[in-house]
């Protein structure tokens, strides 16, 4: 005596075929050229060159005045003390 699959159960059967593959996740669609460039635009960003003040040692971006003491070139161009005391 054969068994005989109605086909109500060949549905059953094969929605747990499905469900039991799991597909990997995968890009929704491809990524496009802009997209990637603009991604990948800050990963090699290079650090701030830092130099040393003359006057008073402090670490400091180059071509701008100190902002410890308010000396450029050697010269005092802002008062410090001053402009906290102002604030
Ligand atoms: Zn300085």
């Amino acid at each position: 005596m054969a068994i005989i699959i109605q086909p109500v159960q060949w549905v059953y059967l094969w929605w747990k075929v499905l469900r039991s593959f799991k597909m990997t996740p995968l890009p929704k669609r491809k990524v496009s050229s802009a997209r990637r460039d603009r991604r990948r635009a800050n990963d090699f960003l290079t650090p701030n060159n830092l130099t040393v003040c003359s006057n008073c040692g402090e670490v400091r971006l180059p071509h701008t005045v100190c902002p410890n003491c308010g000396y450029y070139k050697g010269r005092e161009v802002i008062n410090v003390t001053k402009e906290a005391k102002k604030e």
